[in-house]
């Protein structure tokens, strides 16, 4: 296949092919600190402590036997993008008492009751809807749920997530909601090889949260951002990232092309 080789100052998007598929404890291990190495990396040109950012390893579209190598190579917390396959893979999972699931994709509020019962995280809420049915379903279960206000800064039709303008807003009604304890927000840049737009999107979410952060209600914390992906993360802790979510780089490339999960007019296909 002809494809043209990107610029150096391309993000890694084009490149996902490179990623080989682990499938061994030693390949999850190898990946990890692969990863966990170009995260200190980017710290370190921007004067940032490593310990700052963490690592959400993303296993969505790996099966089971992947996910227990890298469970045995130490991952405590994955993230699954589709609430029926976290949930199947989570009851597989049972035996494993300190595995914790991460919820990174658009939720509808019918499987909000799902969500309540098995995630300890869920970083996409965009509407109060759905911050209602899971705070309601988490009060029955006694449990809650950290979150992520998931927002559109790409300004794509096609994303999810909540417009910058419309985010102060929300926030004020999220109190209403106590099992939600709000942690930061959320973002998935511009699908886009070409560096200079996707940095924008992750200095609007920083720039946003900075506006926000002293406005924010009593027991909403904007301390976290959740931006950045196997193709993009070290711009995005270059931006102030303190949560990365990375699938491929860790799991290796998915054979799914990548607009399955994000439709996007930018994006070549992959296929
Ligand atoms: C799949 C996914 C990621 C990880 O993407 P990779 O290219 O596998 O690193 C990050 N965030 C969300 C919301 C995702 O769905």
């Amino acid at each position: 296949m002809m494809r043209a080789e990107p610029p150096a100052s391309a993000t890694l998007h084009a490149r996902h092919g490179r990623y080989p598929q682990a499938t061994s404890v030693e390949d999850f291990r190898r990946n990890l600190a692969a990863v966990q190495q170009r995260i200190a990396s980017a710290c370190g040109r921007v004067g940032r402590d490593p310990a700052s950012v963490r690592l959400l390893p993303v296993s969505k579209t790996f099966d089971e036997a992947h996910l227990r190598l890298a469970y045995a190579a130490g991952c405590r917390l994955l993230g699954e993008n589709k609430v029926q396959e976290a949930q199947r893979k989570w009851q597989a999972m049972s035996d494993l008492a300190d595995l914790q699931w991460s919820v990174i994709g658009h939720l509808q509020t019918n499987k909000a009751k799902q969500v309540a019962r098995f995630a300890s995280e869920f970083q996409a809420l965009d509407s109060l809807r759905v911050a209602e049915a899971l705070d309601r379903r988490l009060q029955i279960e006694g449990r809650q749920l950290d979150v992520f206000v998931q927002v559109n800064t790409s300004g794509e039709a096609s994303k999810y997530g909540l417009e910058p303008h419309a985010v102060a807003g929300f926030l004020q009604a999220l109190p209403a909601f106590p099992a939600l304890r709000v942690r930061g927000l959320m973002t998935l840049a511009l699908f886009s090889a070409d560096v200079a737009r996707v940095r924008p999107c992750f200095v609007r979410l920083r720039e946003l949260r900075e506006r926000l952060r002293d406005h924010a209600p009593a027991g909403v914390s904007l301390e976290e951002l959740s931006m950045g992906m196997s193709g993009d993360f070290e711009i995005a802790i270059e931006e102030g990232a303190t949560v990365v979510r990375v699938g491929q780089a860790i799991f290796g490339a998915r054979a799914m092309p990548d607009d399955y999960y994000w439709p996007s007019a930018d994006q070549p296909s992959t296929t």
